[in-house]
């Protein structure tokens, strides 16, 4: 199967559901997007093909959309947690393969996880911590919480690391961080050699704990 035969089916239209189904649609996936409000539905539909009106809390109307044949469906139902969770745990009952869940809060993020949800997400949450974390220092392009103690970090370059080797750099014993990619321009050299001298149009893409990726953040 190509990448671009995966199916998608997105639930819920708010401005959260709507950036993903636009953005997949743009991307050239085969999307089929799902609000139970006949207006939104109407609105929609002017911007992609496939938008249907359904409540999914309903097994029947989910079993009719042949909701079980996308490989991936979006739960991105906000306001109404218990909507949410009926859905979830019927796309589960269903056999959908990848479930992505929007959670509002940790207690409902659990409660999807023990339903079974694939991923659950936290989109005001990270997109606070990715704002906070570029407040802090220019140099952050993105921020990847993998896990409460581990991050992902894109950053530019810092002037003092600029013109030395990732050897001399030492960051692995000094900080605990590792760059595991550094994009140069159109190039991205992975694993990049102990030798391999960093430069000023440099991103480096690095896994290191909080505390270390904040020292380096915090490097002019
Ligand atoms: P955002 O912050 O992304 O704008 P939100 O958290 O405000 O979203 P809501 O507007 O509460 O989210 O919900 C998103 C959409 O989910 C709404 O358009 C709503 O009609 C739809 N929705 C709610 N319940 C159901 C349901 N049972 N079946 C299908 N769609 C539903």
């Amino acid at each position: 199967m190509g990448k671009k035969d995966k199916q998608f089916a997105i639930i819920g239209l708010g401005r959260f559901g709507t950036s993903v189904a636009l953005t997949l649609a743009k991307a050239g996936y085969e999307v089929l997007a799902i609000d139970a409000d006949e207006e939104r539905v109407q609105k929609f539909s002017e911007e992609v093909t496939h938008v249907v009106q359904a409540d999914t809390t309903d097994e029947a109307s989910l079993k009719a959309l042949g909701i079980r044949n996308f490989d991936t469906v979006v739960v991105a139902i906000g306001e109404d947690i218990q909507a949410n969770v009926l859905t979830t745990l019927l796309l589960r009952e269903i056999g959908v393969p990848n479930i992505v869940a929007k959670a509002r809060n940790e207690l409902h993020g659990k409660m999807l996880e023990k339903i079974g949800a694939d991923k659950v997400i936290y989109p005001e949450r990270d997109m606070g911590a990715r704002v906070a974390h570029n407040l802090v220092s220019s140099n952050v392009l993105d921020f990847i919480e993998l896990s409460p103690n581990l991050s992902l970090v894109e950053v530019a370059a810092p002037k003092a690391l600029q013109g030395r080797t990732l050897a001399e750099a030492n960051l692995r014993a000094l900080y605990g961080i590792n760059v595991v990619a550094i994009k140069r321009g159109e190039q991205i050299i992975v694993p990049p050699r102990p030798g391999e001298q960093i430069t000023a149009e440099d991103i480096l893409i690095i896994v290191g704990s909080n505390s270390g990726v904040q020292k380096l953040e915090e490097m002019e």
